[in-house]
């Protein structure tokens, strides 16, 4: 599919382009945001599988750069963000990139050792593994970065802060919501406009980390499992009770981002020069060592008739 086409199909690729916003997921945040003001009160934060690095851009655009630019700015107060992702990715104004696997311990010890003893009011994760179109399989691995997060979270998150994770929608979303609840009263599921309606992403907003009394991280996966359990589930203060049959939990969920504007589902004809041709804009910032691009030289070598492609190259 060409550029032009995407753009033509893709409203928020589109303006991702003309906004200069490196990923279309920007606007997820931002409509997030619209909804449920995230940014309020908001002066430190993790942003989870960052790359390539839209959300981190939010973050340095609505927190870091409007504190730089102000009068009374000093540099020893101004906004803490600090991204991780496996992949390496361009720098960004204000934001601390550390490369690593979130699922890995030695990651969430290097970022809670950028907070200094310091919490974070606010911990993001827009992590997603490769789709594979095998739903059970994709909510699985999801639930894995979705748990990895948390585990910062019960690390890093000041009490009354707020955690925004993306989720599969699933036959287990009811389990989740309930974990979710043990750690924070408000818990929405919310799906922002320029998230397609044919993808099972959605957003879980976390209001008011309220750990329960008592609670070490170290026993989290603990805690996690009793929700799942009948025995179990009774005694812990999730509103679901039983997950099963009339008392199954009721799931706040809502769509959000300005439901008059953009549809993500929808073409959109594109805006033509004076001379009647479309320029389609090149991407903002192209990922610097993506996965695929191993693959890629492959396929140009063998386009130019090379045998020898076992040899991994050095930077890959
Ligand atoms: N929020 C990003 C943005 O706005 O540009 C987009 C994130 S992209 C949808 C998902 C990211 O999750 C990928 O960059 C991928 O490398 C990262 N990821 C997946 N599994 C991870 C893991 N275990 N640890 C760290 N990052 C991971």
């Amino acid at each position: 599919m060409g550029k032009a086409s995407r753009d033509k199909r893709d409203i928020y690729y589109r303006k991702a382009k003309e906004e200069g916003w490196r990923a279309r997921s920007a606007f997820k945040l931002l409509q997030i945001d619209e909804e449920f003001n995230i940014f309020e009160g908001v002066k430190r934060v993790v942003d989870l599988c960052a790359a390539p690095g839209s959300w981190s851009q939010v973050l340095s655009r609505k927190l870091y750069l409007p504190a730089k630019l102000s009068p009374d700015s000093r540099d020893n107060d101004l906004p803490l963000i600090v991204a991780i992702d496996l992949q390496p990715m361009a720098p960004i104004e204000g934001v601390i990139q550390v490369q690593g696997d979130i699922t890995n311990a030695r990651t969430a010890e290097l970022v809670i050792r950028h907070f200094d003893g310091c919490k974070a009011d606010m911990v993001v994760c827009d992590g997603a593994p490769d789709v594979t179109g095998l739903h059970d399989m994709d909510e699985f691995v999801q639930s894995q970065l979705i748990l990895a997060g948390l585990t910062i979270v019960t690390h890093v998150l000041k009490e009354g802060g707020k955690f925004i994770a993306k989720i599969f929608r699933g036959k287990d979303t009811s389990l989740l919501y309930c974990q979710l609840k043990l750690f924070f009263p408000v818990v929405t599921f919310a799906k922002p406009k320029s998230s397609r309606n044919s993808s099972i992403e959605a957003f879980a907003v976390c209001e008011n980390f309220s750990p329960p009394e008592g609670f070490n991280p170290k026993d989290l996966y603990r805690l996690l499992e009793r929700v799942g359990s009948p025995s179990g589930a009774d005694d812990l203060d999730c509103s679901s009770g039983w997950l099963e049959g009339a008392n199954k939990v009721y799931i706040p969920f809502l769509a959000c981002g300005d439901l008059r504007g953009y549809d993500s589902d929808r073409s959109y004809p594109l805006p033509k020069d004076a001379d009647g041709t479309y320029q389609s804009l090149d991407p903002v910032q192209p990922p610097i060592a993506p996965p695929y691009k191993r693959a890629l030289e492959m396929k140009k070598a063998s386009s130019h008739g090379i045998k020898d492609l076992e040899k991994p190259s050095s930077d890959s």
